[in-house]
């Protein structure tokens, strides 16, 4: 396989555009290598400009859960793109969109829109405290809400502490009010409300971790981080950027009985195009500017190109329930084959599936949190996704991503990846 176009692509590109790339994981950093630049999509695959074919179990991170080029989500942008792309008023396919979500959501009645998960959850986060009047929130090492600045923390010293900016340029004074806790480990945010004193607006959580490898959260888990929210006057947020409409129609909805405060959408709600949400009961969202004092805006919120996008990715959803099995399905075999051949060459590997969701790690511990998920061998999972890549098979290039299945993923391209696994997984073992 060639990449030379990539390669000069890479390096003009590194000129003007920082590492290359507008977000950081593409630059395959964690991986070693060129990251492929991608002429188009058709379906499962993607095709990079040196003409190489890809089994894609990317998908754009997530949001393309019909495949690429879609032709019913195509047609639909085709459509609303010859009456203009943007007014900044109010246009019918958000109110249409609109009602798509909330009625599948018991006690969630109004959803506002925005333009990607970093501002849907950066407002949920403002709401929760607008509304409880508290400042202080708790959310979960290893779980990435975006990149907003109170979000971006990590542990400091100890458990249950306070967090510390991640990043140069974000204060330490607009970190000082989020708590890190453990996920899966209750003890661990009980310590959180100890220490701020009655202070906590809410928890924030990705129910479905996808962004520390896929990590499913306890159901008895989210049952003590809603009883902990009720019993101390917090909201619980659910962060389902990833899940939604990703894990199931309902996306964490439709696999524990747990209801949260607020949920914020993302990737999948906007069919491909930017589209962030977040939305709660007719109670709170009433403390929205205009209705209420709480502001949050946005110039192209709600654009008419991206409705029309979302609104036929839903529409799709909606009328083809029985998807999810079939997703969930190819999901099992892909991962049950890779497991199996990692296995008989005595490559110590484990994995988990939510519907269309994926995720392995090389370790042989059970991955409960992101202290267990720092546990696996990352030079390994480097190894592998280059020879996975250069056999024509297009994994998340960390291992502390998420991979997805598609509709059109065939069970041809789940053989031919399982195929490409075992060849790529008996020269590791070969090579160790
Ligand atoms: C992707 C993601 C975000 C951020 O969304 P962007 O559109 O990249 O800003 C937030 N939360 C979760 C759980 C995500 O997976």
């Amino acid at each position: 396989m060639k990449f030379n176009n990539s390669l000069s692509a890479f390096e003009e590109a590194y000129k003007v555009i920082p590492g290359g790339v507008d977000s950081p994981v593409r630059a395959f950093k964690s991986v070693g290598g060129t990251p492929p630049f991608i002429a188009k999509g058709e379906g499962g695959y993607v095709f990079d400009i040196d003409g190489n074919r890809y089994i894609d179990f990317v998908q754009s991170w997530g949001p393309l859960i019909f495949g690429h080029a879609d032709k019913d989500i195509e047609n639909a942008v085709i459509e609303a793109v010859k009456n203009g792309l943007s007014f900044g008023a109010p246009t019918l396919n958000e109110t249409a969109l609109a009602k798509e979500v909330v009625e599948l959501f018991e006690g969630i009645d109004k959803i506002r829109f925005v333009s990607s998960g970093t501002e849907a959850v950066m407002s949920a986060i403002r709401l929760a405290r607008g509304y409880t009047k508290k400042d202080d929130f708790i959310k979960f090492t290893g779980c990435y809400h975006g990149h907003s600045d109170s979000l971006l923390v990590q542990a400091g010293s100890g458990m249950a502490t306070f967090g510390s900016p991640s990043s140069p340029g974000v204060p330490a004074d607009l970190t000082k009010h989020t708590l890190l806790a453990q996920y899966n480990n209750l003890e661990s945010v009980k310590k959180c409300f100890e220490q701020s004193n009655g202070n906590i607006a809410s928890i924030i959580i990705e129910p479905i971790a996808g962004n520390m490898g896929l990590v499913p959260a306890d159901e008895a888990f989210l049952i003590g981080l809603r009883e902990l929210c009720d019993e101390h006057g917090a909201l619980l947020i659910f962060d389902e950027v990833m899940s939604g409409f990703r894990a199931s129609l309902k996306g964490s909805g439709g696999i524990v009985d747990v209801k949260p405060d607020i949920i914020t959408f993302g990737k999948v709600i906007g069919g491909g195009m930017p589209v962030g949400a977040f939305c709660a009961s007719k109670k709170i969202m009433s403390q929205l500017s205009p209705e209420g004092p709480i502001y949050q805006a946005g110039t192209l919120s709600g654009n008419p190109i991206a409705m029309s996008a979302g609104l036929a990715s839903l529409a799709k959803l909606k009328a083809n329930p029985t998807i999810y099995d079939e997703l969930e399905r190819k999901a099992k075999k892909l991962i049950d084959g890779f497991l199996s051949s990692a296995k008989e060459f005595d490559i110590p590997m484990v994995g988990e599936v939510r519907g269309s969701m994926f995720g392995f790690f090389f370790s042989n511990i059970e991955v409960k949190n992101f202290e267990d998920a720092l546990q696996n061998d990352t030079k390994r999972f480097a190894l592998f996704h280059t020879k996975m890549l250069s056999r024509g098979v297009y994994l998340a290039c960390s291992s502390f991503e998420a991979g997805f299945i598609s509709t059109t993923t065939t069970d041809e391209m789940i053989d031919e990846a399982i195929a490409m696994a075992k060849l790529s997984l008996e020269e590791i073992a070969l090579n160790r």
